[in-house]
């Protein structure tokens, strides 16, 4: 689609509506040039999508469907994405800038998100309680009935199908709102998923902006619960307004992870970890390692390694073949992180590598950032303590394990970390000391769809993936059965 086309309408009981509000306008962050427009849902679109939602969920031809029969369309979903693999990656590589690589791996993951729900959903069934007296108890798990899932620009296709499928599997019927700045892959699942024989109504794709479409669900009295991704500030105004009416709300927000690195590792490996967890996806990752903790006796080895690394890193057009570095992911972004890495470095911030725009004549106008390294602070600077969610990592030295254990937990976030050492009994107490939900040891950035994730303090509430993602979506009842009369 061109902006001349006009804008993509969204997915309403399997129809495309156009939207009510101005529309979105897609731009690629990696030459300014407009994509396309997308209809952004106004609340009659969202009326309109509950009550679609809502008749879907108790319909017979959603509700009643056996576990198998489930998981026999969670799985076609996932071999169209993968037929449409190109397609998707092309499209998510548009709209965020992210090398083509690295979005044609997250739609391979997406598609393999589908298929793995689509096994818990066979597998996992209603348990039998062991008898107590004269009566068999048993636990049901049913579906909340319409669930919303609001989801943020950095791995749409990831984070969408991270709740879609879970949220399928579980017996709901969806709406999804994805970013404002990356509607389209989402209105592909939609299409995708009705292809795959979805009934219609059973997943509905309202782009829009969070403070206009994501209000709307929010506050709309059919959704019965919500997910969430996306920063801690719209986390709490969420969890906030969900209070008020006891509404259940899943938020998996941001972080500021310790990435650690002792005297005794093996210090190439853990500079090449650290560069990827913070370069790329141009350090738009929830996860990303933004602060390094390096042992003191190590900190030259450390930080000759990440600088050679950072400053040998090809930053280029996403589409370049080669390219390890895209834009951010819009203007308005990249100029936020570029006046936080000038106010560390007027404070007094060295800034190591990095800290501006490329040069590259044919990079002017994208939203382009250098991988940067920043060190000469402390662990309480405003640079160390924010999430920038860019290409920007915070060297910090550490002198022992207690300081070390002391300085990583001193932040509001615990989301993720990382820590490398070859004394396995050191790296064991270390990840049961830090306050995060997924330490990684010796790797970094691995994750797995069997596993669950989430944050620590400021970092979020529940837990996605694994079987523990598809109960989010669930809510148990116990039932009894007198066995007396
Ligand atoms: P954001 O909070 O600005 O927006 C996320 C989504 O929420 C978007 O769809 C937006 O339209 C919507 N939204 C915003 N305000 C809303 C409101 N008041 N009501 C309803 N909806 C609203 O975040 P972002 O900039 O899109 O994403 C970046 C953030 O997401 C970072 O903080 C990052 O750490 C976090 N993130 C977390 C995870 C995780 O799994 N923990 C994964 C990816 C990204």
């Amino acid at each position: 689609m061109t902006p001349a086309d006009g804008p993509r309408p969204m997915l309403i009981g399997g129809q495309q509506v156009p939207g009510s509000l101005a529309p979105l306008v897609s731009i690629d962050p990696a030459t300014g040039a407009i994509n396309h427009l997308v209809g952004s849902a106004g609340p009659a679109e969202v009326d309109a999508a509950v009550a679609c939602a809502a008749a879907a969920a108790a319909h017979r031809s959603w509700s009643a469907l056996l576990p198998p029969q489930r998981a026999a369309l969670l799985h076609r979903i996932g071999e169209l994405m993968t037929r449409d693999a190109a397609l998707l990656a092309r499209l998510q590589r548009l709209e965020n800038g992210k090398v083509q690589a690295e979005c044609e791996a997250q739609v391979r993951s997406a598609a393999a998100t589908f298929r793995y729900y689509a096994a818990v959903c066979e597998t996992q069934g209603s348990e039998l309680t062991p008898a107590r007296g004269d009566y068999l108890s048993m636990t049901v798990h049913e579906p909340y009935g319409v669930v919303a899932a609001i989801t943020p620009w950095n791995s749409p296709l990831t984070m969408e199908a991270q709740k879609v499928a879970p949220a399928l599997a579980a017996g709901n019927a969806v709406l999804l709102k994805p970013s404002e700045l990356t509607p389209s892959t989402a209105l592909e699942l939609g299409r995708i998923a009705l292809e795959a024989g979805l009934p219609p109504g059973v997943l509905n794709v309202l782009p829009g902006r969070g403070a206009e479409t994501g209000a709307a669900l929010l506050a709309h009295p059919g959704v019965r619960m919500l997910s969430f991704t996306g920063g801690t500030a719209s986390g709490l105004r969420i969890a906030e307004a969900a209070a008020r009416r006891l509404l259940p709300v899943a938020l998996e927000l941001g972080g500021k992870s310790p990435h650690i690195v002792f005297e005794d590792a093996d210090l190439d490996a853990a500079a090449e970890a650290v560069c990827g967890g913070i370069f790329e996806g141009s350090g738009q990752s929830c996860v990303a390692g933004s602060r390094l903790f390096v042992q003191r006796s190590a900190w030259a080895g450390v930080l000759e390694r990440v600088l050679a690394r950072a400053r040998a890193l090809r930053v280029d057009l996403p589409d370049a073949p080669g390219a390890q570095m895209g834009p951010i992911a819009s203007f308005a972004h990249r100029d936020g992180i570029e006046r936080i890495v000038d106010a560390a470095r007027a404070g007094g911030a060295q800034v190591l590598a990095g800290g501006g725009r490329p040069e590259q004549a044919r990079l002017a106008r994208g939203a382009f950032y250098l991988p940067t390294v920043i060190a000469g602070i402390d662990n309480r600077a405003e640079v160390a303590r924010r999430e920038i969610f860019g290409p920007v990592l915070c060297a910090l030295p550490f002198d022992d394990e207690d300081d070390l254990v002391a300085q990583a937990n001193d932040s509001s976030y615990g989301l993720a970390a990382g820590i490398w050492t070859r004394d396995f009994p050191r790296a064991w107490r270390i990840a049961r000391a830090l306050q995060a939900g997924t330490v990684w040891i010796n790797t970094y950035k691995q994750l797995s769809i069997a596993t669950p994730f989430g944050g620590f303090k400021d970092s979020g509430l529940g837990r996605e993936k694994g079987i523990t993602g598809m109960r989010l979506y669930q809510q148990a009842k116990g039932i009894y059965v007198g066995l007396a009369r």
